[in-house]
């Protein structure tokens, strides 16, 4: 059980001193073997306790190799860069990870790379020299003049899948590589999605936290409601669980159009990434960013290719 200064620090934050000393009791109440497969871990501060949650895998797959916390709070500056500031920038863009399911459809097959290709694909950018590299960095360098590591990459998944902690994770964690994950915060904790602590968790891994919209519309039809609703409701809402604002974005289906930049703008979005193929991203253009779709033919030799493209 905890000890009393810590009981007191968590009382600090939201008074929710109750409910931590119910699921903490309840926690060390159990079989030692229960706990370990039907319970996840909660730190608040420096106070640790276990919570029932029977769908949520155990989480922290490896040591943490980035600083717990690496939020840096950034804004536009007041002049940006004339002539625009152009960087040769490979920007992949991944969405599940691991295995379809049986009899899954062509889209899904298609929107999934296993774990040995990624592996391989991880396994090649490090032995070839190349750095993945963080939205901030990105961003520094677009916009304050920031250095980036030589043969810099950005890694990205799209839509916030489970398999994204349990089968990609692990794996960037091997690796040390930092990677961007843009959550559907409509669908956090629905079946097949992230839960808000398996994204904490990744945060705490080193991982970039995005918005992929509320409820993954096309931007570019939806009325203005809508759009407020999908662009600066995915952000507060994001932002609220992991306590400071979120700056990254990802069009669903990459479609924009000028009224949509208008208000990323407004919530406060740096960077936003599309579905234009290429490499070249440019501070006249943050909030289009190009990438590449990684596919689940794509393997090592068409990662390998697009790798070699200028
Ligand atoms: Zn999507």
């Amino acid at each position: 059980m905890p000890q009393l200064p810590m009981i007191t620090n968590l009382m600090r934050p939201g008074g929710k001193l109750m409910l931590a000393l119910l699921l903490a009791s309840l926690a060390t109440a159990l079989p030692r073997s229960q706990v370990q497969h039907n319970t996840y871990k909660i730190t608040t501060g420096n106070f640790a306790f276990f919570a029932l949650n029977p769908n949520l895998l155990p989480v922290s797959p490896s040591p943490v190799k980035t600083p717990a916390n690496h939020f840096e709070a950034l804004a536009l500056p007041k002049t940006t860069p004339h002539p625009a500031k152009t960087l040769s920038v490979p920007i992949f863009m991944f969405h599940h990870a691991g295995n379809a399911p049986p009899g899954a459809d062509p889209v899904r097959r298609d929107l999934t790379v296993s774990a040995a290709d990624l592996d391989a694909q991880m396994k090649y950018l490090k032995s070839a020299g190349y750095h993945p590299i963080t939205q901030t960095q990105l961003f520094k360098a677009l916009f304050m003049g920031g250095g980036l590591p030589s043969k810099p990459v950005l890694i990205t998944f799209d839509d916030g899948y489970l398999d994204n902690f349990s089968q990609a994770l692990p794996i960037l964690v091997k690796y040390g590589f930092p990677a961007t994950f843009y959550i559907i915060s409509g669908r956090v904790g629905g079946r097949g999605y992230l839960s808000w602590e398996q994204i904490k968790v990744m945060e705490k891994d080193g991982m970039d936290i995005g918005s992929h919209t509320v409820n993954h519309q096309d931007l570019s039809i939806v009325s203005a409601a809508d759009l407020k609703h999908e662009l600066g409701d995915s952000a507060k809402d994001i932002g609220a669980h992991l306590g400071h604002p979120v700056y990254w974005f990802c069009y669903p289906s990459g479609r924009f159009n000028a009224r949509v930049l208008q208000v990323e703008n407004e919530d406060g979005y740096l960077l936003a990434a599309t579905e234009k193929w290429g490499r070249k991203q440019s501070s006249d253009a943050p909030l289009a960013l190009s990438r590449y779709r990684i596919r689940n033919t794509t393997g090592l030799e068409g990662f390998k290719n697009i790798l070699q493209l200028s």
